[in-house]
């Protein structure tokens, strides 16, 4: 017994203890040079369960897939739960690309909203994610536009925050990236395909991932279901945002 109790202590300790704070294969001369490292991109999600306390359970503990959290969860009625530290990777963003950031769980903050992906978003829930985006690109220093969709970044595989999230009103507020009137019409060879992947889809082939992209993108440029060619008013919107610069921190 008393074995098999010491082997469960050491199991238990090996579970909980954290990193050195210093390696100890080197000698620790420290540089006061250095800061905390920084996440560089907001996530957004939809829950797609019932209720609050439901998503809370599931993001304390796991999905059919295994363990999964986020750092914020904004229920209906506003009000804002923090689940893992700023500084901590949450389990949230799974295999996906976003420009060149290839690994999203560290280098992003995820925020889930409680939402089942059929009503609409509360307006006291998007009040409280703008405050919270104020927060966050302030005090952890993430560029305003950097602000995407859980879709924009794993298009085969995801479809929140969908068609109904507010994205308009996020871009009025100076979050994300938003075509400002009047659309331009785009010059003969214009590559949407480029203009897709500079904002930061990943349009790799095969196929079904540019198919998969074009639906991301009409949820969340164009707020529409379905259509996974582009057409000539999804050009002019390509085309306007490669024409403007995302507006600079404090715009
Ligand atoms: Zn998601």
């Amino acid at each position: 017994m008393r074995r098999i109790g010491t082997v469960f202590a050491a199991a238990w300790l090996a579970g909980c203890a954290s990193l050195p704070a210093h390696n100890p294969l080197a000698t620790w001369a420290p540089s006061p040079n250095y800061d905390q490292r920084r996440a560089g991109l907001i996530v957004l999600h939809y829950t797609g369960e019932g209720s609050t306390a439901e998503a809370l359970r599931t993001l304390r503990t796991g999905n059919s897939g295994g363990p999964v959290s986020a750092h914020y969860l904004i229920g209906a009625d506003g009000h804002i739960y923090q689940l893992v530290a700023d500084a901590q990777r949450a389990w949230h963003a799974g295999p996906g690309r976003w420009g060149t950031l290839a690994d999203v769980n560290s280098g992003s903050i995820g925020i889930e909203l409680a939402n089942d992906g059929h009503a609409p978003f509360a307006p006291a829930q998007i009040g409280s994610l703008l405050r919270l985006l104020g927060d966050l690109t302030t005090r952890l220093h993430i560029p305003p536009s950097q602000v995407i969709g859980h879709e924009d970044m794993a298009p085969a595989r995801k479809i929140d925050p969908g068609p109904q999230f507010p994205w308009q009103q996020l871009a009025d507020a100076g979050f994300g990236r938003w075509p400002r009137a009047p659309l331009l019409d785009p010059p003969p060879g214009f590559d949407p395909w480029l203009a897709l992947q500079a904002l930061g889809y990943a349009v790799d082939p095969p196929p079904a991932q540019r198919a998969a992209v074009v639906r991301a993108f009409h949820h969340h440029f164009r707020g529409m279901e379905g259509g996974w060619q582009l057409d000539a008013q999804d050009l002019r919107v390509l085309y306007t945002l490669t024409r403007q610069a995302p507006p600079a921190a404090g715009q």
